[in-house]
């Protein structure tokens, strides 16, 4: 049997046009090559498999086809079917992840200076360019300083942060996007129809769920199904190779409803927020997991689609909910799939779900009437009679975030009026939040990115008001995450802490996805300070 090559070689893309997912790339750089202004050095960004290594020889081909058209190379000619097949002279590819790259670059440096002998430009794709030494760098800069008419670089990485800001200022910078779901699975699709194979929508959407963006990744699980499947693929097929993390994830899910465990759940929420998960395609996958368990509860045994480890945690489960439960749930889930789609990304919906699930029974006491024009969400609730004021709880667990919130206003508007002297300077705490940062990275990336991005603005008595740029992020920290904020910064201040997390004025909602803008942050810093330039 002859060896068949990997699907995502023989698959990858030779025009622009078959890039998937990373339109705001290709545009530019099409409209540069065609109008004959294109840079001298690129650096391309990205995680694993969302097409850095394809881009780079893509460029090489298209200015070096004698019939691109619109900056689109034919695909046809010597050239372009030379740097296919990799057999080009003038398409230099150095990978700095297995080599360093000192020698390469002096060497570079040496040849850089001769002419191209095929195309009219010399490309040099530096590959992983992060792990390249300092010497290596140095080498490189010397030549970016000065690069001959005819010299092309294109740096690859996957931690442009690594990659020193003398280099990274002489290239242009483009930064790709994890791919689109939908885009991966489209290209799933085709391949599987050009390989004239069958397989489930679901099987697809489920290999593209696992691969997080990564088109690379995803077409090298449907290498591996199509080789363990006889026959169609299906869903069973691929939970059975992959392994059933969707299935786990919405089984977490049940656990903690079950459990009546609110902090779980939004933990859960919040873990799929930081991976860049799409949640209402999780929520989609919940409901089939509602309808599992009702199942089984109806029959008493579990689907018979069902993996035997899902078979074994769809029992366990279905004796914990009544059926008259998973009918609250399954319709409370539809509805938020519902919400997810008109919320821009915030994952409020669910987080209120699932709080609401693991409470519905009990009353919460709202807040008196005065107060309202506080910074708590907008009155979402019906007014409620006058009650006994509750004492404020730390615990997001019990109680909507909805309710919870208007109980801290009560305590928060009580600290403001004292207006007491600060127990530390602000200065001091601008001071120690790299070291808060610091301490959140070990716990989680996404949480330290966003205290990152976080300010403390103002001190009120041993109250710090904290700044976030966007409302899902103040949300998240001042309901769930407060008590570690608080804890973390009493032991690095070394004084009794707390905090009020507010939304930053004058800080847009969102980051246009413009690379242009991004890079100008990367160098600026936060966006406000981008807005006063404007
Ligand atoms: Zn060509």
């Amino acid at each position: 049997m002859p060896e068949r090559a990997a699907l995502y070689r023989r698959y990858r893309p030779q025009t622009f046009s078959a890039i998937v997912g990373q339109e705001h790339v290709t545009r530019t750089l099409r409209n540069a090559i065609a109008s004959g202004q294109v840079a001298h050095a690129y650096l391309l960004s990205g995680v694993r498999g969302t097409g850095k290594t394809s881009i780079a020889r893509l460029i090489a081909k298209a200015v070096n086809c004698p019939n691109a058209k619109d900056g689109e190379p034919c695909d046809r000619c010597e050239t372009c079917v030379a740097i296919r097949d990799g057999r080009f002279l003038d398409l230099i590819e150095i990978d700095a992840a297995s080599n360093r790259g000192i020698d390469e670059m002096r060497d570079l440096r040496d040849k850089v200076r001769f002419a191209p002998s095929m195309g009219q430009y010399k490309v040099y794709v530096i590959d992983e360019a992060h792990q390249l030494t300092t010497e290596a760098f140095n080498a490189l800069l010397k030549t970016l300083e000065e690069p001959p008419p005819h010299a092309m670089f294109i740096l690859a990485t996957t931690e442009s942060q690594k990659i020193p800001a003398t280099i990274v200022s002489r290239t242009q910078r483009f930064d790709l996007r994890r791919i689109p779901h939908k885009g991966v699975v489209a290209q799933l699709g085709q391949i599987v129809e050009q390989e004239k194979l069958q397989a489930d929508p679901a099987a697809l959407d489920a290999i593209a769920r696992q691969a997080q963006g990564s088109l690379r990744d995803a077409e090298s699980m449907l290498d591996m199904v199509i080789a363990f499947a006889n026959g169609p693929i299906t869903l069973k097929e691929v939970d059975d190779l992959l392994g059933a993390s969707d299935w786990e994830e919405t089984a977490a899910l049940f656990d903690a409803l079950a459990a009546a465990d609110g902090a779980k759940g939004v933990e859960l929420i919040g873990r799929l927020v930081d991976d860049g998960r799409d949640l209402r395609l999780f929520v989609r996958r919940a409901i089939e997991h509602a309808r599992a368990l009702v199942f089984t509860r109806a029959t008493g045994h579990p689907p018979e689609t069902a993996s035997e480890q899902m078979a074994a945690k769809l029992s366990a489960q279905a004796q914990g909910l009544s059926l008259d439960q998973l009918a609250k749930i399954a319709k409370r889930l539809v509805e938020t799939e519902q919400h997810l789609r008109t919320s821009e990304g915030t994952p409020l919906p669910l987080e209120l779900a699932v709080l609401d699930l693991v409470t519905s029974s009990e009353k919460v006491a709202p807040p008196p009437d005065a107060r309202r024009e506080s910074d708590r969400p907008a009155a979402a609730r019906p007014p409620a009679p006058p009650a006994t004021r509750a004492e404020p709880r730390r615990d997001a667990t019990r109680g909507s975030v909805v309710a919870i919130a208007e109980r801290r206003v009560v305590t928060e508007a009580a600290v403001t009026v004292g207006a007491a002297s600060p127990v530390v300077k602000l200065e001091t705490v601008r001071k120690a939040w790299g070291e808060l940062v610091e301490r959140a990275k070990e716990r989680s990336v996404g949480k330290a990115a966003q205290l990152a991005k976080a300010e403390p603005l103002a001190i009120d008595g041993a109250t710090i008001v904290v700044g976030f740029g966007e409302e899902f992020a103040r949300l998240l920290w001042q309901e769930k995450r407060r008590p570690e904020l608080e804890q973390d910064l009493s032991e690095i201040l070394k004084t009794a802490i707390r905090v009020r997390c507010v939304r930053q004025p004058g800080v847009p909602e969102a980051v246009p996805d413009d690379p242009m803008l991004r890079a100008a942050i990367d160098t600026l810093g936060r966006p406000d300070r981008i807005m006063e330039i404007e």
